[in-house]
């Protein structure tokens, strides 16, 4: 399809050439139901929340709101590829949050089986290269290459012999230092970094 896309919902999508995949969940079915059920909430803009912001994973498993059963407005949940803290747009996050209520702890949380621990900014350039001269429909632009280059992928850092878990609390270490001396988190901010086990549904500690 070269032209006139439309999305899962029959509409236009301005700007796209090709057209996705329906989505298999009902997603406005759900949203209507959600909001048939919660029409009343006057605490919405006033109830305290517990002054921590959450930095973890993209990946749908790992969802704090469901790990922690947050209430809904209890928490800032950031997320990221690998729930890392350089991340830029995590960082610009942390500080308008700081700005704008009253931040008093950051908890970066890395999970099991991440996505993030397989893959190297190599390998990165490379699907990438490789697909811009793809003669498939499925291909990035020929400008993609040059975006690539600007974005820091903030792959996993491998050491030989390490296990996955060691891996992954040598990375909450990294991260929580991070932030932890970074200029733009204030210095009252707690950072704790924590270990997902998809497996078991547990959270741990891990000591920074
Ligand atoms: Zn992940």
């Amino acid at each position: 399809m070269s032209d006139g896309s439309t999305d899962a919902h029959g509409k236009h999508q301005v700007g796209r050439t090709e057209s996705l995949p329906a989505a298999p969940f009902d997603f406005e079915a759900a949203n209507r139901e959600y909001a048939r059920e919660n029409q009343a909430r006057p605490g919405d803009l006033t109830r305290r929340r517990s002054q921590t912001a959450i930095i973890t994973c993209v990946d749908s498993r790992c969802s704090p709101e469901h790990f922690f059963q947050l209430p809904e407005n209890e928490t800032i949940c950031l997320r990221n590829g690998g729930g890392r803290t350089a991340d830029m747009g995590t960082l610009r996050s942390l500080t308008l949050i700081q700005l704008t209520s009253e931040l008093k702890e950051v908890m970066v949380i890395h999970h099991k089986n991440c996505g993030a621990l397989f893959y190297t900014e190599e390998w990165v350039r490379e699907q990438i290269a490789k697909s811009v001269t793809n003669d498939s429909q499925d291909h990035y632009p020929l400008v993609a290459p040059a975006w690539v280059n600007s974005v820091p992928w903030l792959g996993f850092n491998v050491r030989k012999g390490e296990t996955e878990r060691e891996r992954l609390e040598r990375s909450v270490q990294e991260d929580v230092v991070f932030l932890r001396n970074h200029p733009l988190l204030k210095p009252t901010v707690r950072v704790t970094g924590w270990y997902y086990n998809l497996s078991t549904g547990i959270v741990e500690l891990v000591e920074c």
